[in-house]
């Protein structure tokens, strides 16, 4: 598919996902943001679109997203890009796999990267769609290559991460993925708080955390697509 078409396709989707952050309780005011990659015909580099700095996910438009190179050069748009974009940027370069990150700030699991606690795997949607333990990225200042390298570094076997004193990065084949395991690990982090309120939350042992992700990778669910596709 011609990049233009593909770069428009994953724009508008990104302005129908964008209410979904706040509509999900995973963003307050137009804090967070998320990415996809595209790829197309002729094209050397990979390019990601992302949200706009500043704006309400509610009134987002497609024409509001910014599309740049992984160096940060804006390629087309009219806004200025999340000032996060490095963050993106970083985690597209280290995991190929990966075609959609979404960060959020949602409080449960603020919380617990507030603790610098991470989320063991105690229940079955974490394990299966985030892949085990949620670990806590090392701190860094938002913004930042560090926080960048930090997160990459933490993902390295997982789909999703805290970061330290901030929130939460999920990533994914597509952005539906990358929403879900947001999802999931605040969902993921409410749980466990509870269950510490009332009692010693049981960690899933690690023969069980394996056999849970084989069977989510072999048969779970139906077919997906892709950023624009
Ligand atoms: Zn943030």
């Amino acid at each position: 598919m011609a990049l233009r078409l593909v770069v428009e396709k994953a724009r508008e989707k990104m302005a129908r996902m964008a209410p979904d952050m706040v509509r999900l309780g995973l963003a307050v005011g137009t804090w967070g943001n998320f990415s996809c990659r595209v790829t197309g015909d002729g094209l050397g580099e990979d390019l990601m679109v992302i949200t706009p700095s500043g704006v309400p996910y509610t009134g987002m438009k497609s024409r509001d997203m910014v599309v740049m190179r992984l160096d940060g050069e804006v390629v087309d748009g009219d806004l200025r890009p999340s000032t996060e974009w490095r963050l993106h940027a970083g985690i597209y370069r280290a995991r190929r796999d990966v075609n959609a990150v979404v960060h959020t700030h949602s409080p449960v699991a603020s919380g617990l990267a507030v603790a610098r606690m991470p989320l063991p795997p105690i229940l079955e949607d974490v394990v299966q769609i985030v892949g085990g333990e949620v670990p806590v990225a090392t701190y860094a200042t938002a913004g930042t290559e560090e926080l960048a390298a930090n997160t990459a570094a933490a993902l390295r076997d997982v789909n999703g991460v805290l970061l330290a004193n901030h929130g939460v990065v999920g990533v994914g084949e597509t952005l539906e993925d990358a929403f879900t395991v947001c999802q999931v690990i605040e969902k993921g982090a409410q749980v466990y708080v509870f269950a510490r309120l009332v009692g010693e939350p049981s960690v899933l042992a690690p023969a069980e955390v394996d056999l849970l992700r084989r069977l989510y990778r072999e048969g779970y669910g139906q077919p997906r697509r892709r950023c624009g596709g």
